[in-house]
């Protein structure tokens, strides 16, 4: 007794900290040791025991978990374990010293994860089975002996062995019907029956008929508990669900018996009351879990859209020593694909010093190079013509692009060796004879369609509009039947589209409808288009108005989730197919007053399939990447035949990406034609009730792991009479880009400004693929003049690679819109430098509305390091004439790739660093000595100081094994360009800078693309008009903000989405911590078991009170038995 007093007194002086220069943990190491050796010591001694146990409580309930894992270290548990077999195997055990030992033992075995196996060892297992069994009428104990199970059954073997002794019909037997009393121990026998389903026990419990009775069980409890007095009971019984669904027989007995449907039914009568939303949350989770994969109701995965490769003969005769290429006809696309994926979190520096370093020999022999030189005519372009034409006041003839496209498509064919020309000789005629077609003679029947409906509300156009449906319908059967509708449609259509431009027409700079048709015409689709989405052909400006992130709604996935689980458990839903691309009699669909009608054949667009699922509600299946059966994300396409002011519902099912901006504030893009005609072609950020989550659905074929997410929005619509089209982001057709082209030729001071457009290459289908070259024409005839031309270093800009990432070429825009402006800088650039840019680098891809690939199914920003010069031409050549510029002495000075970025916030750079790299990896490689220009920061810098949209501190110069084959990294590495970058173009918004909390549209892209510009500035001599104000007043930032700073951008991805877009088996509201919790509350409340502590309390004086009566504000259940 006086050993005990003295070591509490010793105890309590360290406690209240009287010997400070001791600290906590040391005075709890030198405690907890002694304590333990006296356990084990004293155990005959009842009174000792007590003391000595009581102190250990007080010990390890303060302070942090660090003394528990000490003891435990110490062999704690052990000791514990041993307490308790010695106290607990007794004839008849005292209760009294027994309790708190069984405290200890969870309180302590809860942090050791060789409990199991500890106990198992010590014979603890079936005692405290006995033990339990012998106090079942006594709650306070039986609990004890519950919680102890529950830290057992930690371990599986463990779990396995107490269910073998009929731990689990004991423990079941326990749960009781609906009560209001000893709910603490009826909620630890719950979490003891979870703790014990193991996969093995689950079978055992679903052949017992345990799963049945618990969903009884919980549709009691919650029925009647209307005070939400019982709500842990029905969240540890919901617990018990969730580990039961983690094995398939579980889950298919926990649906069969009705699971779903009773947790649905329970969810629909919750209040919104915060621990009611625990089980609402829980369950809908279980809910999502339970629901059985429905593959997607497709023929098939493949797209609709397929477009025959060249022969892999042909691929012999060429390249016979490359023989990766041969794989492209397998399903290598799907496993790289994932690969690619998964890699875009992976961290997977390159640390090897030599890799970094070393420069790859050519990929092609040195003799195909000089090819390339056409693809610099201001070094062969005769100025001195042309400085004459405009000295007599004459157009210089520069050669008209449309010609140029002609005679550069014959030259780059020529340029093939002679193996390979035959090959693309027989790829082009097969591609554009056999399955890409032109739309020329096609558009002249129809151009719009579904459009009648407003053109008829303008009575100018109206009859004739009219005639050019009823045209457009026999054009349409002409087409179905034999493809050649040529005769058709005459004069009507250009006449309706020069009244429809007279009457309703906007001056939008750099576009002209007409313009636009005729660059269309030329634009060949696999499928063969015939139809023009309007709002390209229109065009359109942005909205003047600010339009911030969407606010997300409390709650807003769970309600979805619910609305989708009441489709599988009510058959009141609609499914009906209103749009199919696969069936000609759905394409074109008579108007049905209760549909909408969908539409998509037009270029970029990619609606595969609509389903009507309720009155207001579409189901819509995106079509996949051509020639592939995935990649889907990107959509576009057109919706008309709407009601009015009414909320309709559209969610597509087939999304891949695993989590979107769309759960953080971004709204897909609507324009409307009515608006349009009304004098505001504008595409708006539209939608509310936004959210993006993973579904049910799987592949029709392939594995039933690949699940697919959905994309939920909501719209309604302002007009009766409208034709609507909807967006991921801001579309960015092919053709746009060539009317584009074309109107900047038309619109350059030609006696200032150089700017030809050249073909690079064709592409697969035919397309042509434009190279543009800018820069100034030298100011005099002089030697001196066209030397410095001849000197001028390359800037080499590319863009629109991944066709999904429209974002990408509105930067582009804006970038070749300035490039050729009269702006002072732009002419000083021009100066300066010869801009060579490749504004798409996958035409295909961007024509046929695919997300990643091009129609070689390859994603082509992974091919740069031997692209493959039949499949993936426009890299094959891109990277030919970088090689050329090479090669006279000038490589470019700055290579910059335009991208998208789907995950963040704001315009970012990814450049290329050894040093940093190697830093960053926590290489040991000795880099103090490695030499590294620190130039490839430059730009950065700059646009971190005047480009509002940019993001100093998402920008990053790591190389990573992963992006070895990117356009970045190969054109840094291959070509020493030391300012080699992508730049990525959020295609949400910004959560920095002056623009935070907007979401991005056209007008920042193209302002981003200016800024790009302005900040190459700052590789010149004179950077002084860098910072001058003229930039800066550019931003029309306002008199008091001088200088743009980013700061605040995450550097990982968004933070986790406040709701869980994945759904895991872990009930929500049940962590370890509940454990830990329960156990406190019984050792705080222990002196309701006996007086154990009042005994005590004479010897500690106060100090033992106070700490209990702040410890335990819970009051004690009665002490009566379970059932
Ligand atoms: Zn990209």
């Amino acid at each position: 007794m006086i050993t005990v007093c003295l070591l509490r007194r010793h105890l309590t002086a360290y406690l209240t900290c009287q010997q400070p220069y001791l600290t906590v943990d040391m005075r709890a190491k030198a405690s907890d040791i002694k304590i333990t050796q006296y356990l084990n010591k004293n155990a005959g001694d009842a009174e000792s025991t007590l003391n000595v146990l009581n102190v250990l409580e007080e010990l390890l309930s303060s302070g942090t978990d660090r003394r528990i894992h000490y003891m435990i270290s110490q062999g704690g548990s052990e000791s514990l374990l041993n307490a308790l077999v010695k106290n607990g195997s007794r004839f008849i055990p005292n209760y009294t010293i027994l309790l708190p030992i069984l405290y200890l033992v969870a309180k302590v075995g809860h942090k050791d994860c060789g409990i199991g196996k500890k106990a198992e060892e010590a014979g603890a297992i079936l005692l405290i089975l006995n033990l339990l069994k012998n106090n079942i009428q006594h709650a306070r104990r039986a609990e004890a002996c519950l919680l102890v199970i529950q830290v057992f059954a930690t371990s599986v073997s463990t779990a396995k062995l107490i269910a073998s002794n009929q731990g689990l019909d004991i423990i079941y037997n326990l749960i009781p019907n609906y009560t209001t009393k000893n709910l603490q121990t009826i909620k630890a026998s719950i979490n003891a029956f979870a703790a014990l389903l193991s996969s093995d026990n689950i079978s055992s419990a679903v052949s017992k008929g345990y799963v049945s009775g618990l969903l009884l069980l919980y549709e009691e409890w919650h029925s009647k508990d209307t005070k939400h007095s019982a709500i842990d009971i029905l969240q540890a019984l919901l617990n018990c669900f969730h580990k039961i669904v983690r094995s398939a027989v579980g889950r298919d007995t926990f649906v069969s018996q009705g699971g779903i449907r009773l947790l649905y039914h329970t969810t629909q009568t919750c209040s919104l009351n915060i621990c009611q939303g625990l089980l609402v949350e829980s369950s809908v989770q279980l809910m999502r879990w339970c629901l059985p994969k429905t593959p997607l109701p497709l023929r098939s995965d493949q797209s609709v859209y397929c477009f025959p490769l060249p022969r892999r003969h042909h691929l012999l005769d060429v390249v016979a020593s490359d023989d990766t290429s041969g794989e492209i006809a397998g399903d290598k696309m799907e496993k790289d694909y994932q690969e690619a994926q998964s890699k875009d979190y992976d961290d997977d520096l390159e640390t090897d010093l030599k890799k970094l370093c070393l420069r790859p020999p050519l990929d092609r022999p040195k003799d195909l190079l000089p090819q390339y030189s056409r693809l610099c005519p201001e070094l062969s372009h005769d100025f001195l013509e042309q400085l004459e034409l405009s000295s007599q006041g004459r157009s210089p003839s520069s050669s008209s692009s449309d010609d140029e496209t002609e005679k550069c498509n014959n030259l780059s064919l020529h340029s093939f060796r002679r193996g390979e020309k035959s090959a693309v000789f027989s790829k082009t005629e097969n591609g554009t004879s056999g399955q890409t077609k032109s739309a020329a003679s096609l558009f002249k029947a129809k151009d719009f369609y579904s459009h009648t409906g407003i053109l008829n509300s303008s009575a100018e156009v109206g009859t004739k509009a009219r005639e050019t449906r009823k045209e457009a319908k026999s054009g349409l059967t002409n087409d179905q039947q034999n493809n050649k509708s040529e005769g058709n449609g005459k004069s009507y259509n250009s006449t309706m589209i020069d009244s429809l431009i007279d009457i309703h027409g906007v001056d939008i700079p750099y576009h002209e409808p007409r313009t636009y048709h005729a660059a269309a015409t030329k634009t060949k689709s696999v499928p063969g288009f015939t139809t023009l989405a309007f709002p390209d052909f229109w065009g359109q400006v942005p909205s003047p108005e600010n339009e911030p992130m969407a606010p997300r709604k409390l709650n807003i996935q769970r309600q979805k989730v619910l609305e989708d689980i009441q489709r599988f458990l009510k058959t009141d839903t609609i499914n009906k197919v209103v749009f199919d691309l696969e069936d000609d009699s759905l394409q074109f669909p008579p108007d049905k007053p209760d549909s909408l009608r969908f539409f998509s054949s037009f270029e970029c667009g990619n609606l595969r399939k609509a389903i009507q699922v309720r009155r207001y509600e579409y189901d819509l299946i995106l079509n996949a990447d051509a020639n592939c059966s995935q990649h889907t994300q990107w959509f576009y396409f057109e919706v008309s035949n709407m009601v009015p002011d009414v909320p309709y519902r559209f969610n597509i099912i087939n999304c891949e990406k695993s989590n979107s901006q769309f759960n953080y504030g971004m709204q897909p893009v609507l324009y409307s034609v009515q608006d349009a005609l009304n004098g505001k072609p504008q595409w708006l950020r539209t939608g509310t009730e936004i959210c993006y989550f993973r579904n049910y659905f799987c592949p029709v074929r392939g594995s039933q792991k690949t699940t697919f997410y959905t994309l939920t929005f909501t719209i309604t619509f302002k007009y009766k009479e409208d034709v609507c089209y909807l967006a991921y982001h801001y579309p960015y057709t092919y053709s746009a880009l060539r009317a584009h082209l074309n109107l900047l030729h038309r619109s350059v001071a030609s006696s200032k400004v150089f700017f030809r457009q050249q073909i690079i290459c064709p592409t697969l289908s035919g397309n042509s693929c434009p190279v543009v070259t800018i820069t100034a024409c030298p100011p005099s005839k002089c030697d001196k003049d066209l030397h410095q031309l001849g000197k001028r270093p390359c800037i080499v800009l590319t863009s629109r690679v991944h066709p999904g990432e429209s974002n990408a070429s509105w930067v582009m825009k804006g970038t070749l819109e300035f490039l050729c402006s009269n702006d002072p800088i732009a002419q000083a650039l021009r100066e300066t430098f010869v801009f060579k840019i490749i504004p798409m680098l996958n035409p295909d891809g961007v024509i046929n509305g695919m997300n990643r690939c091009d129609l070689s199914r390859e994603d082509l920003n992974r091919q740069w390091c031997k692209p493959d010069p039949i499949l993936c031409p426009t890299i094959y050549h891109t990277k030919g004439f970088l090689y050329y510029l090479n090669s006279i002495g000038r490589a470019p000075l700055v290579f910059c790739d335009y991208h998208g970025h789907s995950r963040k916030k704001n315009v970012f750079l990814y450049g290329c660093s050894v040093k940093e790299t190697l830093w960053q990896s926590g290489s040991t490689v000795e880099n103090a000595g490695l030499k590294e220009d620190p130039g490839y920061r430059t730009i950065a810098k700059a646009l971190d100081r005047i480009a509002p949209a940019f993001s100093f501190n998402s920008c990053n110069y790591m190389v990573e094994k992963s992006r070895s084959a990117t356009a970045r990294i190969v054109v840094w590495k291959e070509l020493g360009v030391l300012r080699s970058y992508t730049m990525e173009s959020t295609y949400n918004g910004f959560d920095q800078g002056i623009y935070k909390g907007l979401q991005i549209n056209t007008r920042e892209l193209e302002e981003m693309g200016m800024k790009f510009c302005h900040s190459l500035l700052s590789l010149t001599i004179d950077t002084k008009a860098l910072y001058g104000k003229s930039l800066i007043n550019h931003m029309n930032l306002g008199q008091n903000i001088l200088d743009h700073k980013s700061h605040n951008s995450f550097e990982d991805d968004e933070p986790p989405c406040v709701e869980e877009i994945e759904y895991s088996t872990e009930s929500p509201g049940l962590k370890g911590d509940d454990l830990e919790l329960d156990i406190n509350r019984c050792m705080a409340n222990i002196d309701a078991e006996g007086s154990t502590k009042r005994q005590m309390s004479g010897e500690i004086g106060g100090y033992y009170q106070t700490f209990t009566t702040v410890k335990s504000p819970t009051p004690s259940p009665d002490n009566a038995g379970v059932h």
